[in-house]
């Protein structure tokens, strides 16, 4: 059986086809934008989409104003190093450059979605906080297995998105608009927080905390950005559970964890780490649990982001002022989630009674829980 791509590229052949001979295309120059066809997917499935890349300068590699490609680069002497990605097309005769491999397909998708990023974060910010145009490694290769295929990550230290192989059968990750937003947004962490003083001789407890919030909000984007809270799943079915950020109403009980429960964690996992052969640090092992924090915030943020009916170019907003927020906080105090939300709250100047709710019902330490929404 065909897979999913396969067939898609099928679909792009015959539509290039069946419109030819109707018309000569004009000629492309780089002032023009560069007319394509992208598949998307939603909820209710994949469609192609002819877009508009803007700023290419490059027919074939793309570079331009929004992103720059490179084919499995490495890494030497803290540099990014590989060749630039090569995408090739057919141009049908309504002067549409149709992809006619998955790489070209993967060039031209996340370039649409940074493109659509990058005005997102200017129309909500009226400026750009990261450097344009941002690094993109394709089809990487990576020596963990548990990371060999269906990832994507962003280096910090680099400022690099990387995109390893994807071998499903679903929605390759570099076409996933909300996935694409979810690795965008540790750029934008990676800028405002970890490169800041915030982040400087952090101990393991900070550490923790940063990467859950990392996650979390990058979550949050992920579905700001492409409106479906289960975006994740369209390429990773398996994370469904875990990670979709709509939950039954029976789940939805205090799951944020206080400072205790941090310290607690970060224990068992430095035993754990002893006891097993392959676990050289215990960092290795609070990544995980950084994601089912992170969720857990996801999920109220969202939550609470959707009661006080906001556009989407509100609740951006809102996760930009949150981490101006974040810049200010003081770890050494203010070391969980519970006033985390606290002081998330205060950006609000009106609460809806839902958003109280949520907020209420997500804190579990009466305190804390008494200092917000001190009229619901
Ligand atoms: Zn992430």
């Amino acid at each position: 059986m065909p897979s999913v791509l396969t067939h898609l590229f099928l679909c792009f052949l015959v539509a290039a086809m069946s419109t030819g001979c109707q018309k000569t295309p004009e000629a492309w120059n780089s002032s023009k934008p560069f007319k394509t066809q992208i598949v998307v997917g939603s909820a209710t499935g994949l469609q192609f989409q002819i877009v508009e890349l803007e700023g290419v300068q490059n027919q074939k590699t793309l570079e331009g104003e929004v992103v720059e490609f490179y084919l499995a680069p490495g890494e030497q002497n803290s540099e990014l190093v590989g060749p630039h990605a090569v995408a090739k097309f057919i141009q049908n005769s309504e002067g549409v450059f149709i992809p006619t491999n998955s790489l070209s397909l993967q060039m031209v998708s996340l370039y649409y979605h940074m493109q659509a990023l990058k005005k997102l974060e200017i129309q909500s910010l009226g400026k750009t906080f990261v450097k344009w145009p941002r690094k993109i490694g394709l089809q990487v290769k990576t020596n963990s297995a548990e990371t060999r295929f269906n990832n994507a990550f962003y280096n910090n230290k680099l400022d690099v998105m990387f995109f390893v192989p994807y071998v499903d059968q679903e929605l390759p990750l570099p076409l996933n608009g909300g996935i694409i937003a979810h690795e965008h947004f540790h750029s934008y962490f990676s800028y405002s927080i970890l490169q800041k003083s915030l982040a400087s001789d952090v101990l393991p407890i900070e550490d923790y905390f940063l990467k859950s919030i990392n996650e979390g909000l990058a979550d949050v984007w992920g579905w700001i950005y492409s409106d479906n809270p289960d975006f994740i799943s369209l390429s990773l079915p398996d994370l469904a559970g875990p990670r979709k950020l709509e939950q039954p109403s029976f789940f939805r009980k205090p799951v944020l964890k206080t400072k205790k429960d941090m310290e607690s964690d970060l224990n068992l996992v430095e035993q754990e780490c002893k006891r097993l052969s392959w676990c050289n640090s215990a960092d290795q092992l609070t990544l995980g649990l950084a994601y089912s924090n992170g969720t857990a915030l996801a999920r109220t943020l969202k939550d609470f982001l959707t009661r006080q009916n906001l556009t989407q170019e509100d609740k951006a907003k809102k996760i930009f002022l949150l981490l101006e927020q974040l810049n200010s906080l003081n770890l050494k105090k203010e070391l969980d989630f519970e006033s985390l939300l606290v002081e998330w709250a205060g950006l609000f100047d009106s609460l809806s009674d839902e958003s109280c709710k949520i907020l209420k019902n997500a804190i579990k330490t009466e305190e804390i829980k008494n200092q917000i929404c001190l009229s619901f």
